[in-house]
């Protein structure tokens, strides 16, 4: 008999679960750790409304009583230091030690920092917290000259908001172009165009080598050697699962901690999910998805697995950001090999990019057509097999190719 689960992680991968576990019907005693103070936020608003000042705070995933309801136990703004996986004992900073049934890891990432040369000047930052969000919000000032470093999603929406705000933005991105790893070379390319119509300089093949300044910030150099004069710099090149604990305790980590696909550890009675975790892919392999829609998909997977009813949830990335005003939906790995067909005209209005792969529906990237993505999630989901002809003809409905896909018939 469970009676006792302990969660580590009061992000979204950990507030779902607790939901979820009440949901499963699970009546025990809930506790669910946070070494952030206040109550659990929604982080993907910070680098986008929070930041651009549209919303004063970070919105709560849940109002205070909503915990109370679930009696859920919070324990915020303490840190577990250890974790002993033969007894399931966490030990708080505090000392304060908690023995449980079960142990959910949903410890989340932190901000990657380069290690180079004057990383650690005021006027360098990264990008992770609320409390990072409003101290930027306050030491940011139109007219800046603000230096990006990574042209990643989290890069691009910052890059965005920064230069909304009247801010001189550049980006340097090492690879050749932006946006690739997540949304590929095209969506990407075409990214880069909106970007500097709004006034943002880019730099493709140029990483960060070095911050200079004596007591603070006052360039960049590249690792092309130029010198890009700076008032501030924000490093986002990405986010590394923080495994600390879990390594600690003998559990296997490999960009994150390995899990099966519900979401169990090889230590019985231990789980992860989250950016934590190194998750199985419906197309082979595990990494960190780093998406709060994975994160909740997750989530609910390994809350039944912690109550016994594991059911099998390899993940597909699924995800959304704002960039240059537009929004932009993902699901599936869109950079690969196969053929890429296009629906609509993303110059002209909404749109989607597809990737087939041996003539089935592998990825789907959507630009200002929510509608129209939730029709190409399903045909991902499947992996429906469609015609390029037929998927790129905007005058035939996705709804009717899914349904053909179901019945497996085609369309003409
Ligand atoms: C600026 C920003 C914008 C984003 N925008 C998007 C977006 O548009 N779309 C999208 O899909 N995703 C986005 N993401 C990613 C998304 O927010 C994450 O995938 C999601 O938050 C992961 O949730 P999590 O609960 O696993 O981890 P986190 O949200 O990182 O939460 C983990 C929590 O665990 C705590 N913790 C860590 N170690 C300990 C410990 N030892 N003891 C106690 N507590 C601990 C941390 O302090 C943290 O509060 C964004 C992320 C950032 C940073």
């Amino acid at each position: 008999m469970i009676s006792d689960i302990a969660i580590i992680g009061s992000g979204v991968a950990g507030v779902s679960a607790a939901q979820s576990l009440r949901t499963e019907g699970y009546d025990g005693r809930l506790f669910l750790i946070g070494e952030e103070p206040g109550l659990p936020y929604d982080r993907t608003a910070l680098s986008k409304a929070v930041l651009g000042g549209d919303l004063t705070n970070s919105p709560l995933l849940f109002p205070a009583d909503w915990y109370d309801e679930l009696q859920i136990d919070l324990v915020l703004g303490k840190t577990v230091r250890k974790l002993d996986v033969s007894s399931r004992a966490v030990l708080l900073d505090s000392a304060a030690s908690l023995t449980v049934d079960r142990v959910l890891l949903a410890t989340g990432a932190a901000a990657c920092v380069p290690r180079i040369s004057g990383v650690d000047l005021p006027g360098v930052a990264t990008l992770r917290t609320a409390d990072d969000t409003y101290w930027l919000r306050q030491s940011w000032r139109p007219g800046q000259r603000l230096i990006v470093v990574g042209g990643g999603l989290i890069g691009c929406e910052v890059a965005t908001t920064a230069r909304n705000l009247g801010l001189e933005v550049t980006i340097l991105e090492v690879s050749g172009e932006l946006l690739q790893r997540v949304l590929g070379r095209r969506i990407g390319g075409w990214c880069r165009a909106r970007l500097e119509e709004l006034g943002i300089a880019i730099q493709l093949n140029t990483g960060a080598a070095e911050f200079i300044g004596t007591d603070r910030l006052t360039a960049v150099t590249g690792t092309d050697g130029r010198h890009f004069v700076a008032d501030n710099a924000i490093v986002c090149i990405g986010a590394q699962p923080n495994t600390a604990i879990a390594e600690q305790a003998g559990l296997a980590c490999s960009r994150g901690i390995v899990v099966d696909d519900s979401g169990g550890t090889a230590a019985e009675g231990i789980f992860s999910a989250g950016d934590a975790a190194a998750w199985p892919l419906r197309v082979g392999g595990r990494r960190s998805l780093e998406t709060y829609i994975n994160s909740q998909k997750e989530a609910s997977a390994v809350a039944a697995a912690m109550l016994g009813r594991a059911v099998p949830a390899p993940q597909l990335p699924l995800s959304w950001t704002e960039i240059a005003g537009h929004y932009i939906q993902m699901i599936g790995d869109i950079e690969g090999c196969g053929e890429f067909v296009m629906r609509g005209d993303p110059d002209v209005g909404p749109a989607l990019l597809f990737r087939l792969t041996d003539g089935r529906v592998t990825a789907a990237v959507s630009i200002d057509a929510p509608r129209d993505f939730a029709m190409a999630t399903r045909l991902v989901e499947k992996s429906a097999a469609v015609r390029p002809e037929v998927l790129g003809d905007s005058s035939i409905e996705l709804r009717e190719l899914f349904r053909a896909a179901r019945a497996k018939t085609t369309v003409t």
